[in-house]
Order: structure tokens, then sequence, then C-alpha cells
């Protein structure tokens, strides 16, 4: 008889895939379901990015790449640092593979020993608990609250440390809640971490350009330079270039740590597609208009979905300043007595029922670490929004 690994003890398909799944079996029967749970922009990939791939097929591009990326991306990725983020990395600094979550995995598996610990500000992607997991270290959750903009404290990092902290993980603009960490918020744990240099930070800053105010994106490698050969930097092009599926994510960090995730990736996929990697150089070095238009465009339907929250009885939502989600706090619905006759406890419960008497489908927020709020990606068109909007209300009204 089949049974799973140790390894996988508790580890399962992600929370957010299989409400995904459930709403598109509903779709299948029902043609009115709306999809607040994708993490995902619902533009397309930009023509130009799309003729660059056509291109490489019809030109033979298709083969075995150098294990973790062309020369040619990592020059494109290189520029892209210099140009954007005012940091200087070197060929061998530079780490490709299939999406920032491929790349994020490598890290992890190359760098921790059983018993290590990785603090994580906690709401946060769920992805990094299982992942640290999966590669036998400690997640050490650090829970971030509404009043400190869901952001970790210099204090409360000081407080997380021990002597088996091997790294602080970042993620600016934040899954699921938006939070983004402005320069003076880095220096101050960078700080904290000159103290400590045994602990690295893994910054992944992949929603870097869906950032909504005018103070420019700050990372900590850029803002800390003294910390910069312990940070190891994560983007890619999924989030900014609407490319999720072409599966392109990178890293910056010292050789030593590039190295070890190349044999990572050496002993599972080996390079990424060759194809995504000539589209990703277009997407990289192209005109960069795109950003910013679909930035503009997130920004509207983030003020429209905030409001429209807001507006429904005993729903609460702060201003998220990045990412396409927001957190929204339904504590205060949860806790009606309506409610809890109707047997409607939490959060998890809560998006059922909105799943299947309204046909929204949302990500509950206990998938991050924050029971009792729901995450909604507002990467959907004005009119779905305000669709979706108008039954959530209408559905908590006959809940009252
Ligand atoms: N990091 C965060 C916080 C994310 O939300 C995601 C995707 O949902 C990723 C990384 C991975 O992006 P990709 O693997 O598509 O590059």
């Amino acid at each position: 008889e089949f049974s799973r690994s140790a390894k996988l003890n508790g580890i399962g398909v992600s929370e957010i895939i299989r409400i995904g799944a459930e709403a598109r079996n509903l779709a299948a029967s029902h043609d009115d379901v709306i999809s607040l749970s994708a993490g995902e922009p619902d533009f397309p990939t930009p023509d130009n990015v799309k003729l660059a791939g056509i291109n490489a097929i019809s030109t033979n591009q298709t083969r075995y790449t150098a294990l973790d990326g062309t020369a040619e991306l990592k020059a494109a990725i290189r520029r892209k640092f210099r140009r954007e983020n005012g940091m200087d990395y070197a060929e061998n600094e530079i780490s490709i593979g299939a999406g920032a979550k491929q790349v994020l995995f490598n890290i992890l598996m190359a760098t921790l020993n059983p018993g290590d610990e990785v603090i994580v500000p906690s709401p946060c992607w769920t992805t990094y608990l299982d992942m640290i997991r999966l590669a036998g270290g400690m997640a050490r959750v650090v829970a971030c609250s509404e009043e400190t903009g869901f952001r970790l404290s210099p204090e409360q990092l000081a407080a997380a440390l021990t002597p088996r902290t091997r790294w602080l993980l970042l993620n600016s603009p934040s899954n699921p809640t938006g939070a983004v960490y402005r320069a003076a918020h880095l220096a101050a744990l960078g700080e904290v971490l000159r103290a400590a240099p045994h602990v690295g930070v893994i910054s992944d800053d992949i929603y870097e350009h869906v950032l909504y105010d005018t103070a420019p994106f700050a990372t900590m490698a850029a803002t800390c330079p003294d910390l910069k050969p312990r940070v190891v930097t994560v983007n890619g092009v999924s989030k900014a270039y609407s490319m999720t599926g072409w599966r392109v994510g990178y890293a910056a960090a010292a050789p030593e740590i590039i190295a070890a995730m190349a044999v990572v990736q050496s002993q599972s996929s080996s390079n990424p597609c060759s194809i995504s990697q000539v589209a990703a150089i277009e997407a990289l070095d192209g005109p960069q208009d795109v950003i910013a238009s679909r930035r503009d465009a997130f920004r509207g339907r983030r003020d429209r979905i905030v409001a429209g929250l807001n507006a429904i009885p005993h729903v609460h939502c702060l201003l998220p300043d990045g990412a396409f989600y927001a957190f929204a706090d339904m504590r205060a619905l949860l806790a009606r007595p309506e409610l809890k006759r109707r047997d409607i406890a939490d959060d998890a419960a809560l998006c059922r029922y909105f799943l299947h008497e309204c046909h929204v489908a949302i990500v509950p927020g206990f998938c991050f670490g924050g029971p009792g709020y729901l995450r909604l990606s507002y990467a959907a068109s004005d009119r779905m929004i305000d669709d979706a909007l108008d039954r959530l209300k209408t559905g908590v009204n006959r809940l009252l």
C-alpha cells in the first residue's frame, strides 16, 4: 500500500490552489461564478514579449541552456538591478529558475540544516512555511498586527532571533496584506541585523512593480549596502509583466549561495525553459510602459474594492500600499450572534458561504496565518469587482 514519505507530513497542496479548483468546479455548472482568489494579474503578457517567445521557437532556441540561466538573461537581470534598484551584481551572483517559487525553494534547500530557523513575519504566503519544512528548517512565525501595518518591528525581530536563526524572510509588497516596507523600516531592521552577523535576509520582491504611492520601492540590499553580502534578493517576471505561466524567476546573492542553489537545480529541474528565458530578456530590456499603465489600473481597482468592502456592515479593510490583494478584517462580522446561529464560526466557513451562496471565490485568511480575515484578489475587471461587491454585501445583509 502506498504511503507518503515522512517529508510530506503536514504538507499538502496549497489551500489557495484547492479553493481555485473548487471555484472552477462550481463554474462548470454555474456561469456566474466570480473568482477573487487568483494570485496573478488578469492582463495578458505584453505583445513584444510574446513575439520574443515565438521568435525563440522559430529560431530553434529550444534546447537545454546553461543550468541556472543563460548569460544573456543574466546580463538583462544585472541591468535591471542596476537601473531599478541601484545594485551591482556580477554574473556569478545571479541564479535563474522556474519562477521565484523555485528560486526560493533552491535557496532554502541549499542553505538550511536541520533545526535552522527562518523568521517569517505573518500574515504571509504560507508556501514559505511548507518550503522551510521541506528543506528541514523551522519557521519562526512572528505575528504582525494591523496596528503596525502588518509589518515586523525591529523589537519583534530582536526578540525572535536565536543562535539558530539562519534567515529573515521579508516580502514587500506583501501577499496577502499588501503591506510595504519603506526604506526607514528596512534601515531599522538592518540595524538589528548588524548585531546578528549569523543571520541573512531573503527579500522576496516579486510584487516590486505593484506599488501604489510615490515613495520609491525599497529593498534590503540597496537600503543597507553593508548587509548586501548576506542578502538574497528574489524577483521575477511573473507579476510585473503578467508572465505567471512562463515560469521565470531569479535571485541575486553571494557567489557561494548561487553555486549551492545551482547544485539543487542541477539535480531537480535543470535549466528554466529556454523559450521563456528569451521572452524574459525582452520583458526586462524592452519598453517598460506596461508596468505603469497596469499599476494605474490596479490602483483604481484597489480603491474601488476597499471602498466597497468598507461599505459592507461589520467589515473593515485597510488600504494596501502594494500587490493586488485586499486583506479584509471580518472579525466583527464573525462575532455577530446571527452568524454563530448559522454555524458560520470562522473565515473558512464564511468563504464557503460566499462561494456557495454568492458564487464569489475568496481565500480565507487562515491560509496566510491571519484567521478572521479574507484575502480578495482584485486582479479582476471593474465590472467583476463591482458585481462581486454587490453580491458580498447582499450576502452579508442576508445573514444579519
Ligand atoms: N512570492 C510571493 C509572495 C508570491 O505571492 C508568489 C506567487 O504567488 C511568488 C513568490 C512566486 O512567483 P513565481 O513563482 O510565479 O515567480
